[in-house]
């Protein structure tokens, strides 16, 4: 079963040189999707006008006080419960740092006292990955660079700043250095990202940021218990770009070692063109923060009955989504199939087919190959649309190809299956048109069909191909391989 929660993780991967493994944690940081910022009245919403959600407070004015948003707190308890955390008391400080994207020279976000604590995440693979912390913080204001080649401040002629992102509120989310992988990062990742969609406290777009992802990199020769210097991997942006940077960087990391050298405890960005990582900084320590308690606003004391209602307002998750299909198509674990169609972007169809009766394992087939063949699902695309194809096909008022090609007409014109179905006039042939087109192709292959009879039964795959290309997709592969063994049974 895939529920087992002392799994260990897997030997070492076979990219490093044998005899050396990797220690990796993962900082993600998500933008809570609530209607306005953390401390202020402001809106919270991506793609504003530069500069128009704005106000004193999140510009940092003099004598601006904070507010605490409700709705954040709530989001980032939530997150929490979901993640097995403890929810407890904490308060909020002051980590002090001077760049412009931070008008105040001050970040208000929490410190020895997180609001979520020792909680952990189940990979679907089974391994347990302890989260140390989840805290709340207020995102910076975001600077673009002008001119240069490469958007970075290196060459950069002049900045702009949108402080529109100034006081979103984020939760940060540290994993235990429990990662032994790029491809166990990758899960850690998706499952993480799968949990804040379902509970509703971030829309996952890694691409417009709502999700960050900074990798903590060690290596160590296989048996050694000490932990070696890390080296911090900044913003990840990608999945794709997560997995690079880790393989890079423990290559890096091995060969400085080998080569009798030492790893210097550093900041490192990813250079997706170059695909290596370079050091930006030597990493500061938590004293070069002077952390102070922030004295604008008051501990959070969360009592028992509000973490119960939150508790009991959590929604399903992909992992019980996970063993809940498991068990609905009767598999011991999931597969591939599986994991695609508990996928954020897909288990709406999935669910609503399921809802509405179809039967699990043509819902999973079809969710996972072809709708998910068609991701991103166009917005105006419904829900119901894919019950309906589905039930269609188990009904046998399509053959599987004909649901294929539906699905996928739909999907492109936003319209429902059955219109689809009458504008490109597909009809399904009834059983014994079909009957009769099967005996008149045994009769064209006459030869072939006395060797079938004779034992060769590779030659069945022919026959349905003959009787495809045929009815020109028309029939029910299921249903015209049931014939075929009616007719060879027969004398
Ligand atoms: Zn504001």
């Amino acid at each position: 079963m895939v529920d087992s929660e002392t799994n260990q993780s897997p030997s070492a991967p076979s990219f490093l040189p044998e005899g050396w493994e990797i220690v990796c944690g993962l900082e993600v940081h998500t933008e809570l999707k609530t209607r306005t910022k953390l401390f202020c009245g402001c809106l919270n919403e991506f793609g504003s006008y530069p500069n128009t959600n704005i106000c004193p407070v999140c510009l940092g004015l003099p004598g601006a006080l904070p507010v605490l948003n409700g709705e954040a707190l709530e989001i980032a308890a939530r997150i929490g419960l979901a993640l097995n955390a403890t929810v407890q008391a904490s308060i909020f400080h002051r980590k002090n740092y001077f760049y412009p994207d931070m008008p105040k020279d001050f970040q208000i976000s929490q410190y020895d006292i997180p609001l979520n604590a020792d909680g952990y995440l189940i990979l679907p693979s089974g391994v347990r990955i302890g989260i140390v912390r989840a805290h709340m913080e207020e995102d910076t204001g975001k600077i673009t660079h002008l001119g240069g080649s490469s958007g970075r401040i290196h060459g950069a002629e002049r900045a702009l700043i949108d402080y529109n992102r100034s006081g979103v509120p984020l939760v940060e989310i540290v994993s235990a250095p429990d990662i032994a992988s790029p491809d166990e990062a990758r899960q850690y990742v998706t499952e993480l990202r799968a949990i804040l969609i379902a509970i509703g406290a971030s829309d996952g777009k890694m691409e417009e940021g709502s999700l960050r992802v900074d990798a903590n990199v060690s290596v160590r020769p296989i048996g050694e218990s000490e932990f070696r210097t890390r080296c911090e991997i900044k913003n990840l942006n990608s999945l794709r770009s997560l997995v690079r940077a880790i393989t890079y960087e423990a290559q890096r990391q091995v060969e400085v070692y080998t080569a009798a050298g030492e790893v210097l405890q550093q900041t490192r960005h990813w250079d997706e063109d170059r695909s290596i990582t370079v050091a930006l900084r030597t990493k500061e320590e938590a004293e070069d923060y002077r952390y102070f308690p922030e004295p604008d606003l008051v501990p959070l004391e969360p009592t028992e009955s509000w973490i119960g209602g939150l508790r009991e307002s959590l929604p399903e998750l992909p992992r019980q989504r996970r063993l809940r299909l498991c068990d609905l198509v009767g598999l011991d674990s999931a597969n591939d199939q599986i994991e695609t169609a508990i996928l954020p972007e897909l288990y709406g169809f999935v669910d609503a087919a399921l809802n509405a009766g179809v039967d699990p394992k043509l819902v999973v087939a079809r969710a996972s190959n072809e709708l998910a063949s068609l991701l991103p699902i166009p917005d105006g695309y419904e829900l119901e649309w894919f019950s309906d194809l589905c039930r269609m096909e188990m009904e046998r008022k399509l053959s599987s190809t004909q649901a294929k090609a539906v699905l996928q007409e739909s999907v492109k014109s936003l319209t429902p299956p059955a219109v689809v179905r009458d504008r490109l006039g597909i009809t399904q042939l009834d059983d014994d048109e079909l009957m009769i087109q099967i005996k008149s192709i045994v009769e064209e292959n006459s030869d072939e069909w006395t060797r079938l009879k004779a034992g060769e039964m590779q030659l069945k795959g022919f026959f349905i191909g003959q009787i495809m290309k045929k009815t020109g997709g028309k029939a029910d592969g299921k249903i015209a391989a049931k014939m075929l063994a009616v007719l060879l049974s027969e004398d």
